[in-house]
């Protein structure tokens, strides 16, 4: 190809020379410019994909950190909220033991076996009237026919926690799943969120109930206060075996299915003598964050 190049150039004038010679020049300008221009065009590409992923990155960032701060603060238990977000060491752990020597003066009342339609709103009320909050650990086939009670338990602040479909002793690996779904599902319907806590039935925790709840991420939560409000006992007797017993960060077992008449009786005297004395009720995910929050700082 060169040798023609330069046979016919060799029959130019200097005039067409010239000519050829600006015109090469003028290419050969192009060509450099263009590739200039798509480096930076490759470049601007780069760093504009780059800038809006470390942007991204550090949006994510700041949520999580926003999102620690918030899991980690003391809670505010005069705001409701429907954070539900336990710390993750809780994650699939039996809570069975408050934490030793914590100083916060807060309980976490917890209702069991509800919602019923004459039990849970007494209770509901006098929660309301002290400004306190609790955890429902609900049966599904019980909150079915309550829908309209699971979403007054959620938009009044309290947490609502996963305690069986049927409230059986003994299930099959997959019995335990179906028991797990279908109340995860009914809680999500009210809440538009799955519960973070699983109380076990009978508190059975070496069953495949608690396994599959633990698998799922959910602390099961025992109690370290029974009301012994299961026997036949008054809303005295109730109440005094709550009253006199609690150290700060206690866990307290109560019942709101059907029958419990006297735990809905013992509830108000119950928040007015702790509130009187100090304690403040929170729910269950927010104690256990309360708890990581004080030990994080030991
Ligand atoms: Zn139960």
């Amino acid at each position: 190809m060169m040798p023609g190049v330069v046979l016919r150039c060799r029959s130019l004038s200097a005039t067409n020379w010239l000519v050829v010679l600006v015109c090469m020049a003028v290419v050969l300008s192009a060509a450099v410019g263009c590739s200039r221009r798509g480096e930076e065009a490759d470049v601007t590409g780069n760093t504009v994909f780059t800038d809006a992923e470390a942007e991204q990155t550090s949006g994510a960032r700041s949520i999580t950190d926003h999102a620690t701060e918030f899991e980690t603060a003391l809670p505010a238990p005069e705001a409701g909220d429907l954070d539900w977000s336990i710390p993750a060491h809780y994650r699939g752990e039996v809570v069975r033991n408050r934490v030793r020597y914590f100083p916060h003066k807060l309980l976490a009342l917890t209702f069991d076996d509800g919602p019923d339609a004459h039990i849970t709103p007494q209770i509901l009320d006098a929660l309301a009237d002290h400004g306190a909050r609790a955890t429902f650990f609900i049966l599904g086939r019980r909150a079915e026919a309550h829908p309209e009670l699971l979403q007054r338990i959620v938009t009044e602040g309290h947490a609502l926690g996963n305690h069986s479909y049927s409230h059986p002793q003994r299930t099959t690996a997959p019995e335990a799943q179906s028991e797990l779904d279908r109340t995860d599902a009914l809680i999500a319907d009210a809440a538009w969120q799955k519960p973070t806590v699983y109380r076990p039935p009978y508190g059975i925790v070496d069953g495949n109930l608690t396994w599959a709840a633990l698998a799922r991420g959910y602390a099961a939560v025992l109690w370290t206060i029974s009301s012994a409000d299961t026997r036949s006992i008054d809303a005295d007797t109730i109440a005094r075996n709550v009253i006199y017993t609690p150290n700060p960060g206690d866990i307290v077992l109560m019942h709101d299915g059907a029958g419990h008449q006297a735990t809905a009786d013992a509830v108000p005297r119950i928040l007015r003598e702790l509130g009187d004395a100090g304690f403040k009720f929170v729910t269950m995910p927010e104690l256990l964050r309360a708890w990581d929050t004080w030990q994080a700082e030991q």
